[in-house]
């Protein structure tokens, strides 16, 4: 597979919260960063129906808008009983003012209302899909997935958007009561990293950079 080995890379995000998560796992690796942000590139509607959907269409408008390699994620939360849902959508469940406490609920009456009160009727997943797409418009795409159950009531402080529903499978504490090392891994590329973007970083990292320096 095609190597980043010096240059500069594009984070496809106009999160500011993702494009220094991206940064300080690409940071041993010796690459210029720069995001579609400080570049002033336009957000492309993602209108795709699956995460390797909407990855690729914002790292593919960041390639070829900026001429440079570009690397974008997509994820979210897929719980079974809901079919998958709130799926692609997780931020929009929680609406303009990003109110996770209401998305959590929201997936808790859902739940409700299929009469998923087991923990065997509340699995779920959180997804990251990560792409690197060339101006050329070659790409490559690494998915990472952790299984897990949803809680209720919600369970710590710790992490973001779901995470004090989600207990990964093995554990017994949610994301939300875990440190960023518990749930990420101690260093970029870490096999121990239990989340979603750790094990999508883990893959693409082996496949596409070099040595860290
Ligand atoms: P995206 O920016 O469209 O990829 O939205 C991802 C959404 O999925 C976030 O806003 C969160 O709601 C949810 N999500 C993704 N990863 C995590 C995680 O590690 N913990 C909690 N929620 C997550």
């Amino acid at each position: 597979m095609r190597k980043l080995t010096s240059g500069t890379l594009v984070v496809a995000s106009h999160n500011e919260g993702k494009v220094r998560e991206i940064r300080d796992l690409l940071a041993p690796y010796g690459l210029d960063v720069t995001s579609v942000g400080t570049l002033g590139l336009p957000e492309p509607v993602e209108d795709g129906e699956t995460f390797e959907d909407n990855a690729r269409i914002k790292a593919i408008a960041a390639a070829k808008g900026s001429g440079m390699p570009a690397l974008a994620d997509d994820s979210g939360l897929a719980v079974d009983a809901l079919d998958g849902a709130p799926g692609i959508h997780s931020a929009r469940w929680a609406g303009p003012d990003k109110d996770f406490a209401m998305a959590m609920r929201n997936v808790e009456e859902a739940l409700q209302q299929k009469g998923a009160t087991t923990p065997e009727a509340r699995t779920a997943r959180f997804v990251a899909v990560l792409c690197l797409a060339w101006p050329d418009g070659e790409i490559a795409e690494f998915r990472g997935e952790v299984e897990g159950v949803l809680v209720w009531p919600p369970r710590g402080e710790r992490g973001f958007g779901y995470d004090p529903v989600f207990l990964p499978d093995g554990h017994d504490r949610t994301f939300g009561e875990m440190t960023a090392e518990e749930k990420h891994g101690l260093k970029p590329g870490d096999p121990k990293g239990l989340s979603h973007r750790a094990r999508a970083f883990q893959k693409f990292s082996a496949a596409c950079l070099g040595s860290a320096v």
